[in-house]
Order: structure tokens, then sequence, then C-alpha cells
């Protein structure tokens, strides 16, 4: 961090020192693993916003040394209590690839400088909390402590971890989106109440000790303990997916979880925020800037800066994604007026250039697609309202999102509206105005979809639509395209060793993407991240639903194999190919004939000396004092969801 010079820009920010913050105590201290900057789509900030709005004063600790106690103690003691999030993603998963490997940069930092956050953050920053002020109230929230906050599996370290929440020490974890949950801790406090009186709040976890009380009866439910879940992959598998039964706010039920002599109580999830409110929260003082006190810029606010979000929460459930688990099956839509508001107050923005990046959300084509029963949503526990088949009560209208980009893009002062969010291909087909409308106005040359893989049983596991879906929007976006006289191209996204992928699918992929000249220019390896229902498959080998052993690759060489195959047309990885071919004894697609998938040559693995070399260029960093190897430049590439059609869609 460097002085902040200028008073009146300092000034529109949330503070972050005590000079900013006019020497004042501070109701709440939010401290966090991102830099700081000050734009609805920062946690961090929507939290910190909210919270003004509610009549609190907050302030701001970004990215503070954690070895450090001081560092915590800059804005001295909250008046009510200190949150604490490792910022917009887990931070494992922000600093480490799939194989385990240092990232070369952080997308959250200045600059994109690596190593300004430590591993787990949050365990990490309560932990110096603690040392710095004893007794404060400490509450966490975030990706990172959502989907952690029951025995979870950490890639990283092999194993199954307890809930962060123990781990941290934390008095309360906040789960899901957070802001009702967030204003109401802060009022019981405020008025008088402890740490405790937060207890019976929804969207909370809390940690019961060895001689306290814990909910029981009927309405609650036991998930299997941590020592379970440990000793059995199986009861590991149960715990998952009894978090994701529970995950609807509206029938979720308490769900406990023994943990040795503690046990960790979850509330029910909270109500989501309604269109006034997410409009309310959209409107919020925001500056869209990074805090005057950096000097490089940060990565990912320049993917933001120039879009705006519509909607939150996806319906769709995909086995692999944390969102569903965080965000929320609901979709909350803002109302159109809040867009049109927010797109004109852009057009003033300094630098605007008359361009919007993105109008859209998780799943840009969601606006205002609902639920639209209220009786059954009350019930439901399904985790998808797509699959395995779109439920009969899920709305489909496009209309609300075609009225909106036809306004916004008419605006004075708009130039362009791009649609760059992933969109669902399945619904997008249900309505050709639509597929029209986006093919003619808002593709920016490429259009992400992402069909994951093409083998039904992956496409299952994954909670994905079948490749016929794929191949009937690709025709439509194609025709569309043709008729408004464009060239532009489809990028589909490829994961590989997701569970349920063997050689069997992992070849009808390969084949598929020749058959439909697809080539991909990288795919993406899959993670298992701690709370998805992918990572419970992981580790136990077992649909949780059907109860039925999936394949999962594991290890390098398993990984890689599938890897190479996605890549099949590529010279340099055809000895791969072959080897990946012999080993699963599909030589028969080794040759010159229609049906080969690679010519006759060497067969050698990405791990022989031979595909790669002597190890020169590998890098090694020490971090939080373990030595720990750099990810080569390929490897990072691998992890980037960005594939290409070979042929333009006018083709
Ligand atoms: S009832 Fe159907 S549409 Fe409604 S939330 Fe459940 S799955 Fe989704």
């Amino acid at each position: 961090m460097v002085g902040h010079t200028n008073k009146s820009m300092v000034s529109s920010f949330l503070p972050m020192t005590k000079e900013e913050a006019g020497h004042r105590e501070l109701d709440v201290i939010l401290v966090t693993g991102d830099a700081y900057v000050d734009h609805p789509s920062w946690g961090v900030a929507a939290i910190g916003r909210w919270l003004q709005a509610h009549g609190f004063t907050v302030g701001i600790i970004a990215q503070p040394r954690w070895e450090d106690p001081d560092a915590f103690r800059v804005l001295g003691r909250p008046r009510l209590f200190f949150g604490i999030t490792a910022g917009n993603m887990d931070s494992m998963v922000n600093k480490y690839t799939a194989a385990r490997r240092l990232r070369s940069s952080d997308a959250y930092s200045p600059g994109g400088t690596l190593g300004e956050r430590p591993d787990r953050s949050t365990i990490a920053y309560t932990t110096r909390v603690r040392q710095a002020y004893k007794g404060v109230p400490i509450v966490t929230g975030g990706v990172e402590s959502s989907l952690r906050r029951f025995a979870h599996f950490d890639f990283w370290q092999e194993k199954i971890r307890g809930s962060i929440l123990l781990d941290a020490k934390a008095d309360l974890l906040v789960f899901g989106m957070g802001e009702h949950s967030v204003v109401e801790i802060a009022r019981r406090l405020k008025q008088g109440g402890s740490v405790k009186s937060c207890r019976d709040i929804a969207g909370v976890c809390w940690a019961a000790g060895a001689k306290e009380s814990v909910p029981d009866g009927d309405d609650v439910v036991v998930m299997p303990s941590l020592a379970e879940c440990r000793e059995d992959p199986l009861q590991f598998n149960r715990s998952t997916l009894l978090m994701y039964r529970e995950s609807n706010p509206h029938c979720g039920r308490v769900v406990i979880q023994k943990h040795g002599t503690r046990t960790v109580v979850q509330n029910p999830p909270a109500i989501p925020l309604t269109t006034e409110e997410l409009d309310r929260l959209h409107e919020l003082p925001f500056t869209h800037r990074p805090h005057p006190c950096y000097r490089n810029q940060i990565p990912a606010l320049q993917s933001m800066i120039g879009s705006i979000a519509v909607n939150r929460g996806c319906s769709g459930g995909c086995s692999f994604c944390a969102l569903t688990i965080h965000q929320g099956k609901d979709v909350t839509s803002r109302s159109e007026a809040s867009v049109l508001k927010e797109a004109k107050a852009m057009t003033k923005r300094e630098g605007f250039k008359g361009i919007i990046s993105d109008l859209g959300g998780p799943t840009a084509n969601m606006y205002h697609m609902r639920c639209n029963s209220e009786a059954a949503n009350k019930v439901c526990r399904r985790v998808s309202c797509l699959h395995p088949v779109r439920c009969k009560h899920y709305g489909t209208d496009h209309k609300p999102y075609i009225r909106l980009l036809r306004k916004v893009r008419t605006l004075p002062g708009i130039r362009r509206v791009y649609v760059n969010s992933g969109i669902r291909y399945d619904l997008a087909a249900l309505d050709n105005e639509f597929v029209e409308e986006l093919a003619a106005h808002h593709v920016q040359g490429q259009l992400s979809v992402a069909p994951e893989h093409a083998s039904p049983a992956t496409l299952h596991q994954m909670r994905k639509p079948g490749s016929e879906y794929f191949l009937d929007f690709m025709t439509r976006f194609k025709a569309a395209t043709k008729k408004a006289g464009k060239e532009q191209f489809m990028v589909p996204y490829f994961q590989c060793a997701h569970p349920g992928t063997g050689p069997e699918e992992t070849i009808a992929l390969a084949i598929f993407m020749k058959e439909h000249k697809l080539r991909p220019r990288q795919v993406q390896m899959f993670m298992p991240t701690p709370g998805t229902l992918s990572t419970a498959m992981y580790v136990s080998g077992v649909d949780p639903y059907t109860k039925k052993e999936v394949h999962v690759a594991k290890g390098r060489i398993a990984r890689s194999r599938q890897r190479a195959l996605l890549f099949y047309w590529k010279k340099e990885e055809a000895p791969h190919v072959r080897e990946a071919l012999r080993a699963w004894n599909r030589t028969d697609l080794i040759g010159r004939g229609p049906q080969a998938l690679v010519g006759p040559g060497p067969a050698y693995g990405g791990w022989d000396p031979r595909a790669r070399g002597p190890k020169k260029g590998v890098r090694f960093d020490t971090h939080m004092g373990i030595r720990v190897e750099r990810a080569t430049a390929e490897e990072e590439k691998e992890e980037t969801w960005e594939a290409i059609v070979r042929e333009p869609a006018t083709s």
C-alpha cells in the first residue's frame, strides 16, 4: 500500500486507515485476501457498502501481512465485529493449479502479484485477529468459508479437513451471499446482544462446545461426523449430499455435524435478496475503482470494469460448480430500470468508450427466469431445475432479457453491448428470437458456451444437458450468424478427468470433436475443489444419488491421458495420444483410416523425458516456509477454459 494522497478521492471509498476513518471507532472491520476494489462484484465491497447502507460504519483491511498482528490493528478495534474473508475465491484455488503448483499471478492483487495472501487465508487472518484483539467477535464469510463449512476435501493436502469454522476458531460463519445475515448480526450486537445471541440467525453456522446443548428433534438433520467422513468415503459422500439437499432457503432444515466433542450447527439458509434489494445493492455509491492506494492495475477488474451484473444465482446445478451452493439455485434478477440506470451512469464515467463488455451474470440468459410455483419451490430439494429433465415449474421466458438487451444497446452513448457471461444453450435454443438477437448484436467475435463433454455418462455425472442440445444450438447459432451477415465463432469449453470419465468416455469425446470439427485450444482439467458434489464423487468413487460406482481418473498419468485425447489433432500431442490409446487397448484408432484419431508413430506419455526434454525451466519458490514448484506456462494454460471451433459460424 502507498500513501493516500488524494483526500477527496479517498473519502469516497470505505476507509483503509485510521486517518481515512477520521480516527473514529468503526462498527465493523472487514479483512480480505483480495485488494480492495469498490465494485459490487467484489464480495467485500458489496458487504461493506450494504452494512454502511444499513447505518453501520465499516473499514477494510485488504491483503494484510498475515504474520504480523499489527497489520490487523491499523483501524483499531471494531465496536461490533471483525468480518474475515479469503476474497472472491478460495485461497487455494486462487494460488495453486490442479497439479498443485504455484500459479504465476493472482488476478485479485495489484499488478497480479502472487503471494499477497496466505494459504487458507480465512484461518491465517482469524488467528492474527485473535492475537491482535483478545475476545473480539469474529465472523467469517465468502466462498472459502461457505464451501468449507462442513467436513470437506482439501485437494492440496489430499485429506478430509474439518469445518473451517473450528480451524479458524471464529464465532460465527456466514454461508451464501450473506447480506441479510451480516446485517442482522451487526444489529443484534449493536443492541447489546452477545455473539451467542446470533446463533439463531438464518444463513449462519456456529460451533457448540462439548458441554453446550445442540439442536435436536425431527427437524434437525444429523450429518455423518467428521470422524465417520474420514473413515468412510461413502459417509463423506452422504454428508455432501445432505448439505446440498438442505440448501433451499424455503425448506432447508438445521444441519449438525459432530467434530470430536464439538458440533458444527448450520441454521437454515438465508432468504435471497429480492429484486428490489438487489437493485438497491447495485445502486449503492460504489466508485467502481480500486482504492487509490494501489499503483498497479488489478487484473480481475479489467474484465469487470465495463460489465453490468444483471442477475445472481444459477438454476443449473452443475455438479462441479461451487456457485450453486454459494449463490443458490434461485436466480434473483435486477429490474430493467435499475440496469438501465447503471448503464446510463456508465456512459458518464471517465474513459467509457461506449462499449458494455458484458450484460450478464453467472448464467446470462437466466435473467428473470425462475420457479413459477411458489408451493413447489417451498418443498423443493432438487439441486438443479434443469437436470436430469427440465422441471415443469421452471419458467424459461427470454423476453425480459431480449427487451433489456435492446433497451441498453439503444441508449445514447452506448455503441455496443456484449454478452460475455456463459449462457445455457439448452435454454437459449428454446427461443430462436433470442439466438438471432444474440448473434446479430451481442457477440464479440466469439461466443462462449460450456458443453463440457459429449459422453452421456460423463454429462450425467456433471449434470449437464446432452450433446444433442449443444449441436442443436450450434446449428441455430450458425444460421443466425449467417442471417446477420457476420463472421463469428463459438467457443465451447471442455473438461477432462471429471468423475465418471474413463477411457471410453474420453474417446467418445475425441470422436465427437473430430466428427464436428471442434479443435480445442485449451481444455480444463477437473479440480476437486471443496464442497462440490463432483469432489464427493472424486473422493468416494460413487454417485451420491444412485450410489453406483463411477470411474475416477486419479494421478498425473491417468489425468494426462485424458487431456491428450482432447488434443488428438495436435502434432506435438500425437505421441501422448498413441500412448493413451495403447494403454487403453484402442490401437484401432491409430493409423491412416478415416476412423483413426492419430497417425502411426512413436508413443510416449507427457511424463516421459522424451515428451518434455530435460527438466529445464522448472522454477521453485519458497512460500510460507515451504519450497513449492511453480506451474509452467503450459500447465497454467490448461486451466483456462478456452477452446475454439475450427470453422467460423458462418461457414
Ligand atoms: S420446483 Fe422445479 S423449478 Fe421450482 S425450484 Fe424446484 S426444480 Fe426448480
